[in-house]
């Protein structure tokens, strides 16, 4: 798809206009956040926005309502979170959030800030789109399925598969080359576009995967893997191998107080944060975690799996975006309040979200009744659009329900 403009993803240095006032998003290279940063972003969330940090599908992080961009930017690059102006946007990389604690062939995280040191060292990759985004999977296939551009997918300790435009390009690397691939397909990928500013990603150039395959001088072998958009979040008690323990935990629709960052903050450890719009706080001693809980449980986040706000997303909405039709927001968390958000009806479906995605509908389905707010009420995954865009809508089986200026479609 050639749209013939840049991407316009924002940054801290391009803030988003959004209708609330101005955005700003935050790289998290692996999701992965020291107190001293959680500090950070709580004080920055309160004094210089909304007052809360918004968690992101690619495990970014996101301010609302910034009044001053200047110190923000301050405060952030003295936390280690704006380790350059001219790369910010490009440092998209998810992977694996339990990888090198909990199971999986290998630890991935190592070979984060070797990826996102390879892409600021590159003075040509900070044309890389904003939409770009790296994955790397350890094995247990939770992040393969969110279709990055360039991933690697480990099938042995010591060897990944290459992921390209969401899929197994069937290239296999070791891990000692995996960074140097992933790089070097990121220039090839530029290179493929040429001065066409509207492919903002890999899926966009026709056969890009094969292309870019090619051009690396990469031969595939015949096997492919098969990834879905896979439901094994990590929620509650989790027991680490190296017998410490860490907590899944859910965040009410992806939206965090700046008080509850502190208190993730003062518990002095990693807290990563997932492509589930979730946190996981790692590596601490079992009566350290049962403090944990009994302390943020009742401030909101979420430990137990089977909670309904787990089943729910939303989009920003109003009062954030102009192009909402309704605070879905608010309806959405007062369906789940009032109980109309409904288990699964198909516990297996689920539990290994092993279906493929219906494809979204395209608005003015006719024979679709439009809903009051308080006659919604949907079984399992669902995702609330304030306008048919239906913007940060999950990988995966998810019912849509979609706002319209004469009410709520669910489809
Ligand atoms: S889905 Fe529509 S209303 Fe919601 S954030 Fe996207 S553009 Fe705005």
């Amino acid at each position: 798809m050639a749209r013939h403009v840049a991407d316009s993803c924002p940054g801290v240095l391009r803030l988003h206009e959004a209708a609330d006032g101005p955005l700003a998003r935050i790289r998290v290279p692996g999701g992965r956040l020291g107190p001293m940063q959680w500090q950070v972003l709580a004080e920055a969330a309160r004094d210089l926005g909304d007052g809360n940090i918004e968690l992101t599908a690619r495990g970014n992080v996101q301010l609302r309502r910034v009044h001053d961009a200047e110190a923000l930017t301050e405060r952030l690059a003295g936390a280690g979170l704006l380790p350059s102006r001219t790369h910010e946007r490009v440092r998209n990389i998810v992977a694996s959030p339990l990888s090198g604690r909990i199971g999986g062939l290998t630890d991935v995280h190592t070979l984060v800030p070797e990826l996102d040191a390879g892409l600021l060292a590159a003075p040509r990759l900070a044309d890389l789109p904003g939409r770009m985004l790296f994955s790397l999977d350890d094995g247990r296939g939770d992040v393969s399925g969110l279709g990055a551009d360039i991933g690697v997918h480990a099938v042995a300790t010591d060897d990944f598969a290459l992921l390209l435009a969401g899929g197994d390009s069937g290239v296999r690397i070791t891990a000692a080359d995996a960074v140097d691939v992933m790089l070097a397909a990121a220039h090839g990928f530029l290179e493929l576009r040429g001065d066409d500013p509207g492919r903002w990603r890999l899926r966009d150039l026709e056969h890009g995967a094969e292309r870019l395959a090619d051009l690396l001088g990469l031969a595939p072998g015949p096997d492919r893997l098969e990834f879905a958009a896979g439901r094994d979040i990590p929620i509650g008690w989790l027991e680490q191998d190296d017998g410490l323990v860490a907590l899944g935990a859910g965040v009410h629709l992806g939206s965090l107080p700046a008080r509850t960052a502190e208190f993730l903050a003062a518990i002095e450890r990693t807290v990563f944060v997932t492509p589930w719009r979730g946190l996981v706080v790692t590596d601490m001693e079992e009566w350290a975690a049962e403090q944990v809980v009994r302390v943020l449980a009742p401030m909101g986040l979420i430990f137990d799996a089977d909670s309904p706000w787990l089943l729910v997303s939303a989009c920003a909405g109003r009062p954030g975006c102009a192009k909402s039709h309704t605070d879905v927001r608010a309806d959405a968390a007062e369906a789940i309040t009032a109980g109309r958000v409904l288990p699964p009806t198909d516990r297996a479906e689920w539990e290994t979200g092993h279906i493929e995605p219906k494809p979204a509908p395209r608005q003015g389905v006719p024979d679709v009744p439009l809903l009051a707010p308080a006659d919604v009420s949907v079984a399992g995954r669902q995702h609330w659009s304030g306008c048919d865009r239906r913007c940060g809508r999950p990988r995966g089986t998810v019912t849509d329900v979609v706002a319209t200026d004469g009410g709520y479609r669910v489809e």
